[in-house]
């Protein structure tokens, strides 16, 4: 059969290679973001009495409603913000559905979208796929600022939108008010979408407000905002997120998701419904996660490995520019090999591959799983 390539230039994701690598090698999987850590006895608990209590059939197709509510509520007690359950909120199974679904709302063959990089690696072949182009701007190595200026100018007729990620996968790093305002500035009076994918909203460290799309009416108007249980009840295999979007958007997004997997599993938004109004079990993650962060950074002293700064997500980027030159895949696929440890190379989150010779080490691990990374990373 003669099959004609919608995603010619794309491969396996990194993802996927590393961990592959990693499970072959027997190595300690820093690569792939996911806690090794066991989730909530509490949610996971409520997901099965919603099972055994015959909640197996589907939902509406937008999602069940005590769980938009739930969202509803806490979107107004977190970012002070006005979300009508019924018109605004789409579950969807997971926050790349929920991008990607967003992309497929909006885009027509031609349009550009600006994108940061570097970037989540969905984002680029969502974009294509829906016969769009990417036009990539570089965040400024090596703090990874915004370069706004450079945004501004890259703006065209053809600009549809502008997807933003804070807290950032890979880099850590997070917006600030002023980005907010230069966003704003940008976007004012024209027809440029906002996609903001927030997955990482609860993984954010030092005290540092997130700057979420929600808290801001005059962006939220024109936004598709993404999130993931996933990331906030340390659970990834459930696949199962949302989209905030004003009613005029979320109307067109269904039309887009009620063909794609029309509704999602049953029995974890019941669960999700009632555990979401534990406020304190999303609260508490920072600083969890941010005495991981802290206690990475401390034992990575010992290697020749220099960090660098992250304010939030699971992920911190580090160069190795002390042990080697080379290109970042393969000392990625050498350090898997033959120090037992597996990273991400941060060339794979650049379309056209800029190698700043930098690794990234997701650090939502137990403690060991650390220590016995960085005993292997010293040695090497
Ligand atoms: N965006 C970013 C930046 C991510 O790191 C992830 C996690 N893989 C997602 C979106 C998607 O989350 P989910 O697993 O819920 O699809
Ligand atoms: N978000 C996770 C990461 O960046 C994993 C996503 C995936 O495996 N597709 O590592």
């Amino acid at each position: 059969m003669q099959l004609q390539s919608k995603l010619p230039s794309v491969g396996t994701t990194i993802f996927t290679v590393m961990s592959a690598l990693a499970t072959e090698y027997k190595a300690v999987n820093l690569g792939q973001g996911f806690p090794d850590f066991p989730m909530s006895e509490e949610l996971r608990g409520l997901v099965t009495e919603a099972m055994k209590n015959n909640f197996n059939q589907y939902p509406p197709m937008p999602g069940w409603m005590p769980l938009r509510e739930a969202i509803a509520e806490k979107a107004a007690f977190l970012y002070q913000a006005k979300i009508n359950p019924d018109t605004d909120i789409t579950i969807t199974p997971g926050g790349t559905y929920a991008i990607y679904s967003a992309f497929t709302t909006i885009l027509q063959p031609g349009d550009e979208v600006i994108v940061f990089e570097p970037a989540y690696d969905s984002y680029i072949p969502n974009i294509e796929i829906n016969g769009a182009k990417a036009i990539t701007i570089n965040l400024v190595y090596p703090d990874y600022h915004i370069d706004w200026l450079a945004v501004q100018q890259a703006v065209t007729p053809k600009t549809k939108a502008i997807i933003i990620n804070s807290p950032h996968n890979p880099t850590g790093t997070v917006i600030g008010e002023e980005d907010i305002n230069q966003l704003r500035k940008i976007v004012a009076g024209t027809n440029i979408f906002i996609i903001s994918d927030e997955v990482y909203e609860h993984l954010i460290f030092d005290n540092i407000r997130h700057q979420s799309i929600l808290r801001y009416p005059d962006l939220l108007e024109r936004s598709f905002v993404c999130f993931s249980f996933g990331k906030t009840y340390s659970c990834t295999g459930w696949k199962l997120g949302y989209c905030i979007a004003p009613a005029a958007l979320t109307k067109e997004f269904r039309k887009v998701h009620q063909f794609n997997c029309f509704s999602c599993h049953t029995p974890t938004q019941v669960g999700l419904s009632v555990f979401l109004k534990n406020k304190e079990a999303y609260l508490s993650l920072a600083d969890f996660i941010q005495e991981k962060r802290d206690y990475f950074k401390q034992l990575m002293q010992q290697t020749r490995f220099s960090l660098q700064d992250s304010f939030g997500s699971y992920f911190i980027c580090g160069t190795y520019e002390r042990i080697s030159d080379e290109g970042d895949k393969d000392f990625a696929i050498r350090l898997t090999k033959e120090a037992g440890v597996a990273t991400i190379p941060v060339s794979a989150f650049y379309q056209r591959g800029k190698d700043d010779h930098v690794l990234r080490f997701c650090f939502s691990k137990k403690k060991e799983t650390l220590e016995a990374a960085v005993e292997k990373l010293s040695k090497f």
